[in-house]
């Protein structure tokens, strides 16, 4: 996991800041309510980050319209990385919540170029608990929506 982990109270954290222009960042791109920035972190070259304009923490805290432009300014930028750097793989990642991943607190997502043995891991220990189990999952999201 990333050591680096970013608190500060809306307006103030290290993304507000950098969309005020109040620090330096390597600028990618930005429209109404996307910015997209090269990650300090830079897993591999041409990592970057769209965030939304406006602080919001997690998913669930932004719009469905904001949602929608981090997307559309994802695959842009994914097109970008494709062309300029030209990776075997690519994969988006977006956190929510420290237990998620999430190390600073203003919605955003990863575009991460994939290189055979980058480093990258993500284990995914799959289960399966049957049909019955699926269908009452299924049903709660479904009375939740
Ligand atoms: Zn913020």
């Amino acid at each position: 996991m990333p050591m680096f982990v970013d608190t500060s109270p809306p307006g103030e954290c290290i993304f507000c800041r950098l969309a005020a222009r109040e620090i330096p960042a390597a600028l990618v791109f930005e429209d109404d309510q996307t910015l997209a920035f090269m990650d300090i972190g830079q897993v591999t070259p041409g990592h970057v980050l769209v965030a939304t304009r406006r602080h919001a923490a997690t998913l669930t805290d932004v719009t469905p319209e904001e949602a929608a432009a981090v997307m559309q300014t994802a695959h842009r930028v994914a097109r970008a990385v494709q062309a300029a750097f030209d990776p075997p793989g690519l994969t988006l990642l977006q956190a929510n919540g420290a237990v998620g991943g999430q190390t600073v607190g203003h919605f955003h997502m990863h575009v991460v170029p994939r290189h055979a043995d980058d480093g990258i891991a993500l284990t995914w220990p799959r289960k399966e608990p049957g049909a019955a189990v699926l269908q009452d999952y299924a049903a709660r999201l479904r009375a939740a929506l």
